[in-house]
């Protein structure tokens, strides 16, 4: 067998086993948006010569000089991790955890390994090299040397780059960090539903009440507990539920369904914009920088704007975060215009010809009318500008402020109308249920939700995940 067949049996099983004739292709491309991979994608519709993959970095061994197709003559350390790696499965974790095997800091076998792996996917060295530099620039900017501080972010950046994250391997970790994030939610929840829906159990009036008591208590709120309950009262008496555990499943399913699909917006004429509203201290400054950092890494160009001119610190840490990031920045002085700020950096975008603009807004509460006056006047002057803009109105919501998020998606709702939330500081809160709230007053979609200050912690929400790690359920 080719050693290119035998890559890619190690690395994409699943491409091999569904190939027949091109739609292998299509399933490929379908999956790989960057541009560090193109050369798999090209290599796999056969219409492209890969590039050498040639690495000068010499640790622990000497790393294949100049192959077209991974390592041609691997020398014995990478011998015996083409071997282990056969042996897992094909999982970026699980890859990861064979490849990095005895590093333990970012030093020349770090970027041998990595560079190992990067091959061995048939990468082109230059598009190999562009990532190992992208990402040592980042550490030397984090100050971060041992790989415990800094390996979920390299596993977040080959993850993003590789499109993996709606494999399996991903969604683990999701579930993995949902579950701990909602730990306390699920103490709250969980515990309660346990004793509730212990087998034996019989369904009666005081059932149903003890069971929306235990849904207010995990902050669902009062309204939506109450329509919870009687959704399941009624899918109950259809499918003839009587037995106390069987409902656990019922009420998954139940919750499943509040959850709505996300919206594709496909943008006709970039760049894309997207409004970022919320109250101030909700983490609208670190969700920006988490939303950039995750379109820089997909390849895009993206510009973040300082829309929120009073507050100097939030200027300030914008512009780190865009810095940071590898992303443009706009701001104009302290008290300046917010709409005339918008409308001007979108001139800067478009003459830039970036692909996303993320602007950030004010969020001072206190003055109410005047916010949402200030707010509606920068989404009309982004579409004068722009037309289509804002493509996205994004609110991001505090979800230990639990029931009191929900007042804030009705006044910035009907203000500006919103897309999409990301509920933020999941992590550590027992008001999780605020989720389903938002999701079955509002019907909004959830987009993205923050577990921890990291910039991996920002993760697509799967209300599959989610539900189960409310309900302390194995998924699926
Ligand atoms: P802003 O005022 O809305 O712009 O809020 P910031 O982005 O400045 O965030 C306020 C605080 O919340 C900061 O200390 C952030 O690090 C923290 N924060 C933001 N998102 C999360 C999250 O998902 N989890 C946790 N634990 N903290 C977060």
């Amino acid at each position: 067998m080719a050693m290119s067949r035998l890559f890619t049996l190690v690395f994409f099983p699943q491409i091999c086993s569904t190939r027949t004739g091109n739609t292998y292709i299509l399933y490929l491309t379908s999956r790989l948006r960057m541009g560090f991979f193109t050369s798999i994608r090209n290599l796999f519709r056969g219409d492209a010569q890969p590039e050498s993959a040639a690495q000068e970095t010499n640790a622990g061994g000497t790393l294949p000089s100049s192959q077209t197709n991974g390592p041609a003559n691997p020398n014995p350390e990478q011998k015996a991790l083409t071997v282990a790696l056969r042996q897992v499965e094909p999982r970026l974790s699980a890859w990861l955890t064979v490849v990095l095997e005895g590093v333990e800091k970012a030093d020349d076998r770090l970027w041998a390994r990595i560079a190992f792996l990067l091959s061995s996917l048939e990468v082109p060295a230059v598009e190999v090299n562009a990532f190992i530099a992208k990402f040592r620039l980042w550490l030397d900017d984090m100050e971060y040397e041992r790989l415990e501080d800094f390996k979920s972010e390299l596993q977040y950046r080959l993850a993003l780059a590789l499109d993996l994250e709606d494999e399996e391997d991903e969604r683990s970790r999701l579930m993995l960090k949902l579950s701990e994030g909602l730990a306390k939610t699920r103490e709250q929840i969980s515990q309660g539903l346990n004793t509730l829906f212990a087998s034996g159990r019989t369904i009666d009036e005081s059932f149903w009440e003890k069971l929306e008591e235990i849904l207010i208590m995990a902050d669902v709120g009062f309204a939506t507990a109450h329509a919870l309950t009687e959704r399941l009262r009624r899918r109950a008496r259809t499918e003839g539920i009587r037995e106390a555990a069987e409902l656990r499943a019922a009420m998954r399913l139940e919750l499943l369904d509040v959850f709505k699909p996300m919206r594709r917006i496909s943008v006709v004429n970039p760049p894309e914009v997207v409004l970022m509203i919320g109250v101030n201290g909700v983490g609208k400054t670190t969700t920006i920088a988490k939303l950039c950092h995750r379109a820089v890494l997909q390849g895009k160009k993206v510009l973040l704007v300082a829309g929120d001119t009073f507050r100097a610190a939030a200027t300030e840490q914008l512009e780190i975060w865009a810095k940071r990031a590898g992303a443009g920045f706009y701001a104009k002085g302290h008290g300046a215009d917010p709409a005339a700020v918008a409308f001007e950096a979108i001139d800067q975008a478009v003459t830039e010809g970036c692909d996303m603009v993320f602007v950030d807004t004010a969020g001072r509460l206190h003055t109410k009318v005047n916010l949402m006056e200030e707010l509606q006047k920068v989404a009309r002057v982004l579409g004068k500008r722009h037309p289509g803009a804002p493509h996205r109105t994004i609110l991001v919501l505090d979800a230990t402020t639990g029931q009191n998020a929900l007042s804030q998606v009705k006044l910035f709702n009907e203000a500006c109308g919103i897309d999409e939330l990301v509920l933020t500081k999941l992590d550590g809160t027992a008001k999780g249920g605020i989720a389903v709230a938002i999701a079955m007053q509002y019907g909004i979609p959830i987009s993205f939700v923050g577990l921890g200050e990291k910039m991996d912690d920002l993760r697509p929400f799967d209300p599959e995940g989610y539900v189960s790690a409310l309900l302390g359920l194995e998924k699926g």
